[in-house]
């Protein structure tokens, strides 16, 4: 019997196998992956965090000054593989779960390399496992290309192209971002929902700092905040087709785990005519995307920044626990009810930061568990 098992060695993962052994509690950490980091190794390599390095962090050490204020994706999978070896933190790779199942009073997970029996099981997956496409009729006929943002790739790919983007989240505009930079030949994002938008930085101030000092007012005083920021950095964006938010941005992350989008260049460029914003699209047409008001667009590349699902159905999903969205009740330091010694961390978006919040989460949960193992 064990006491504690994680699944998954990402950085929410590991920032829980760290905090439980500065608790003096041993705990078996599983990867269905070969090496750390794998999710970071698959995104698109011109991507930045975009936190900055002081609060992007693991607990116990600090991301090296060298690797600059918006720490590039390679130098991030650097600092996550010198976390590993400097914590000695024996990550067992190539060990995929299968299962998460009730025995008695304890956990039963069934992996690829056998079954442990565990008190606690931290699942740590990620909440970015599978991409989500979009249903849009016609979608099948569409003459060109068309990706997931998981697969953007190479940015200079798409020099001469016009690009399509479906979506308005964080993934939409991190690729807004980079393309409204590059000579594409022309640029449409079809946004269904409008997004809170905050600026990376401004005069070298990163914004999500403010967030972070924001992070335990009333949530009414956090949106007139986010408000008045967003409204006298942006103006009103209406007239570049821009909609209004169906709600204000902090109340819509308390109820929803949404976060901000996260605007680097992108309305600047939006602005300037070279990016065109359109309504939801409603139908493909072979070489034509239709939107909800009758905007055409001929693109020759669709790049669906349509989400993605944390995929827990299949580990989790015969519990009865999870939201229509593969989402369950609590994360982080609570446990649910019915449920003791089952824990998730890392599946909701925080507009602080995920990175910054892992580090109070996984302290928490630690902490959680190590009283209940020692009552
Ligand atoms: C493009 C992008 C940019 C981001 N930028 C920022 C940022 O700037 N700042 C910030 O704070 N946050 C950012 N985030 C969020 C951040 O990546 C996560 O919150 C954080 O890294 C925590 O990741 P995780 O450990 O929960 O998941 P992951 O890093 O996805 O790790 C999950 C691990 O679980 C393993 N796994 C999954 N399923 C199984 C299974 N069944 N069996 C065994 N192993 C399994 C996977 O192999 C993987 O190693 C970004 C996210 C994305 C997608």
């Amino acid at each position: 019997m064990e006491d504690v098992v994680i699944i998954g060695a990402g950085a929410a993962g590991l920032a829980v196998y760290y905090q439980l052994k500065q608790s003096g509690v041993k705990s078996r950490i599983l990867d269905e992956h070969y090496q750390v980091a794998s999710s970071w190794r698959v995104r698109h390599p011109q991507l930045r965090l975009n936190t900055h390095r002081w609060y992007s962090h693991q607990p116990g050490m600090r991301i090296p000054a060298k690797y600059g204020r918006w720490v590039s994706r390679d130098d991030y999978i650097q600092y996550l593989e010198d976390y590993v070896t400097r914590f000695e933190i024996p990550i067992e790779f190539n060990t995929r779960v299968f299962k998460v199942d009730r025995k008695e009073n304890s956990w039963k997970i069934e992996t690829s390399q056998g079954n442990f029996i565990s008190k606690h099981v931290v699942i740590s997956c990620g909440a970015n496992r599978i991409p989500k496409m979009p249903h849009i009729p016609g979608l099948e006929t569409f003459d060109g290309i068309v990706k997931h943002a998981a697969d953007f790739g190479e940015a200079s790919v798409y020099d001469g192209k016009s690009v399509l983007i479906i979506g308005g989240g964080n993934s939409a505009f991190d690729l807004g971002n980079h393309l409204s930079k590059r000579p594409v030949r022309e640029l449409s994002i079809s946004i269904r929902t409008t997004p809170g938008i905050s600026a990376k930085e401004v005069f070298g101030f990163p914004m999500h700092l403010l967030a972070a000092w924001m992070r335990d007012l009333p949530i009414r005083i956090q949106d007139a905040l986010f408000h008045s920021t967003q409204n006298s950095l942006y103006g009103n964006l209406k007239k570049f087709n821009f909609g209004d938010p169906p709600k204000n941005v902090f109340t819509k992350h308390a109820q929803d785990g949404i976060t901000v989008s996260v605007d680097d260049g992108f309305i600047r460029n939006i602005k300037k005519g070279k990016v065109r914003v359109i309504d939801e699209i409603i139908k493909i047409d072979q070489k034509k995307a239709i939107t909800a008001k009758a905007v055409e667009v001929y693109p020759d590349v669709i790049l669906c920044a349509t989400g993605y699902d944390p995929g827990l159905f299949s580990l989790i999903g015969h519990l009865g626990m999870l939201d229509p969205f593969g989402i369950p009740a609590t994360t982080g330091s609570q446990t649910i009810a019915n449920y003791p010694g089952l824990w998730f961390i890392g599946l909701r978006g925080y507009i602080w930061g995920n990175m910054y919040e892992q580090i109070r989460q996984s302290a928490k949960l630690a902490k959680a568990i190590a009283s209940d193992l020692n009552r």
